[in-house]
C-alpha cells in the first residue's frame, strides 16, 4: 500500500495520530494508566501494560517514527542507551561477535568495552572509512556490524553504503546510531540498514526535557527487540511519550534551521585565525564532504573544533562564551558546548582517545535555534575578536 503521507513535514504532524481523534482531542492525550482491562488478548506480550510498550501513547509514536524513516516498524525506549543495549542484546547471543566503528558515543563504547564480556559477547573495532580492512576482523561467530551516521565528536561520515553491502555479503545484521542526523537528514532503512537507533533525548524530542530512545527498522527485528525490551523493562513512561510526541512535530523546522546555522558557524570558525581545525561534514574541507552530500539531506547541527593554544585556549573560550550553555547532551533548542575529553568520552583511555583523534582541547558544539548572527558575534568575542 502506498504510504499515506508523502512528505516528512506532513508525517511529523499527522502520521500515527489516532483515528478517529480520541473524544475529538487535537493533541494526543496522555494515557497514564499502568494497565488496561483485558480485551481478549491471549499472548503475554499483547497484554496492555506500560512495560509491554503498547499503550495508546506508545502505539502512536511507533507509527509516527516508522513513517519518518520509511521503515516497517518502530519501538520507543526509556533512553537512547536502552535502545542501543536492547537492540544489541536482541541481535547478539552469548558467544557472538560484533564489528563496531572505532569512534562511538562514549556510552556505547563503554557498553562494549566494559559490559560485553559479562554477557559472553565479544567485539572488534573497525575503521569505518576503510572497508578493505573489515574482512580481516570477521570471525565465524560475527553476527552484526554497528556504526554511527555522523560520529561523535569528530563528525566523521564512514562508508555507510559499504557497511550495508558488507553486512549483506556476510549475513550480518546492520545497526546504525542515527541520532546526530535525525530522520530529517538521513533515513537508514532507505539505504538498507536493518536497525536504526536513536537517542530521542536529542533532536527527535528537541527540548532537552526528557530522555528517550527509539529502534526503527524491519518488522521482525523490531518485534524481537520489543519482546526483549518487555523483559529488560526499559520502557518509556506515557508522560514522556507525550512530551516526545509533542517535540517530534517541530523536528523539520528545528533541524532545517540548525543545519543552516551550523554550516554558517562552521564557516565562520574555519576562517578565524585562532581556530586550528573545524570538523563539520558540510565544509568543503571535510574529508567526506562529497559522501555526506550524496547521503544526507542536511549536514546536521553538530560540529567540533580545536583552537590554537590547546586546553588553556579551549577553557578560556568556554568561559567567555555567553550564549551557549556548558552542558552535556545535544540536539535541543539551546546551543550547548562541551569538551568531550572531560565529558562524553572521559570513559575512554587517554591513549584510545588520542588514537582516534579526540584531543583534550576539542570543543563540541550542539547548535540550537538562537539567531545565527548573535551566536557568531558571541563566538567572536569569546575568541578575543
Ligand atoms: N547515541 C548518541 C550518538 C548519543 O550522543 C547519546 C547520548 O549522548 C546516546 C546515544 C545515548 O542516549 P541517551 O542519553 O538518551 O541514553
Amino acid at each position: 500500500m502506498a504510504p499515506r503521507y508523502k512528505c516528512i513535514e506532513t508525517k511529523l504532524v499527522h502520521a500515527g495520530e489516532p483515528e478517529p481523534r480520541i473524544l475529538g482531542a487535537v493533541s494526543m492525550p496522555i494515557f497514564q494508566s499502568a494497565m488496561f482491562e483485558y480485551a481478549g488478548e491471549t499472548d503475554y506480550h499483547d497484554l496492555k501494560y506500560i512495560r509491554l510498550n503498547n499503550t495508546p501513547n506508545h502505539v502512536a509514536l511507533h507509527e509516527k517514527l516508522a513513517a519518518l524513516e520509511n521503515a516497517e516498524a518502530a519501538l520507543v525506549t526509556a533512553s537512547g542507551m536502552a535502545a542501543i543495549s536492547t537492540a544489541l542484546l536482541t541481535v547478539l547471543s552469548s558467544g557472538d561477535h560484533l564489528l563496531a566503528q572505532d569512534c562511538l558515543y562514549g556510552g556505547t563504547h563503554d557498553l562494549l568495552t566494559r559490559d560485553f564480556s559479562s554477557f559472553g559477547l565479544s567485539y572488534d573495532f573497525i575503521d569505518g572509512d576503510d572497508p578493505d580492512s573489515w574482512k580481516s576482523k570477521l570471525r565465524p561467530n560475527t553476527k552484526a556490524i554497528y556504526v554511527e551516521t555522523i560520529s561523535n565528536p569528530l563528525m566523521q561520515v564512514c562508508d555507510l553504503q559499504a557497511v550495508v553491502r558488507f553486512a549483506k555479503e556476510h549475513g550480518l545484521v546492520s545497526l546504525i546510531d542515527n541520532t546526530f542526523a535525525s530522520p530529517m537528514n538521513f533515513r537508514p532503512p532507505e539505504w538498507g540498514f536493518d536497525l536504526s537507533l536513536h537517542s530521542c533525548t536529542k533532536y527527535l524530542n528537541g527540548h532537552s526535557d526528557i530522555v528517550a530512545g527509539a529502534v526503527i527498522g524491519n518488522a521482525p527485528w523490531v518485534e524481537r527487540t520489543k519482546r526483549k525490551l518487555d523483559h529488560l523493562g526499559g520502557s518509556l513512561d506515557p508522560h514522556a511519550c507525550f512530551l516526545l510526541h509533542r517535540g517530534i512535530k517541530t523536528l523539520a523546522l528545528r533541524v532545517r534551521f540548525q543545519n543552516q546555522s551550523a554550516l554558517r558557524i562552521a564557516q565562520f570558525l574555519e576562517r578565524h585565525r585562532q581556530v586550528a581545525r573545524v570538523n563539520y561534514p558540510g565544509l568543503e574541507s571535510h574529508p567526506r564532504n562529497a559522501r555526506a552530500g550524496e547521503l544526507f539531506n542536511g549536514f546536521g547541527g553538530m560540529l567540533s573544533f580545536e583552537l590554537n593554544g590547546g586546553v588553556e585556549a579551549a577553557q578560556s573560550f568556554m568561559k567567555s562564551a555567553q550564549l551557549p550553555v556548558l552542558a552535556p547532551s545535544l540536539g535541543g533548542i539551546e546551543t550547548l558546548l562541551t569538551r568531550p575529553a572531560t565529558t562524553s568520552h572521559s570513559g575512554m583511555a587517554p591513549e584510545d582517545r588520542r588514537r582516534v583523534g579526540i584531543s583534550d582541547s576539542l570543543i563540541r558544539v550542539s547548535v540550537g535555534i538562537e539567531a545565527t548572527e548573535e551566536l557568531i558575534e558571541d563566538f567572536e568575542q569569546a575568541l578575543g575578536g
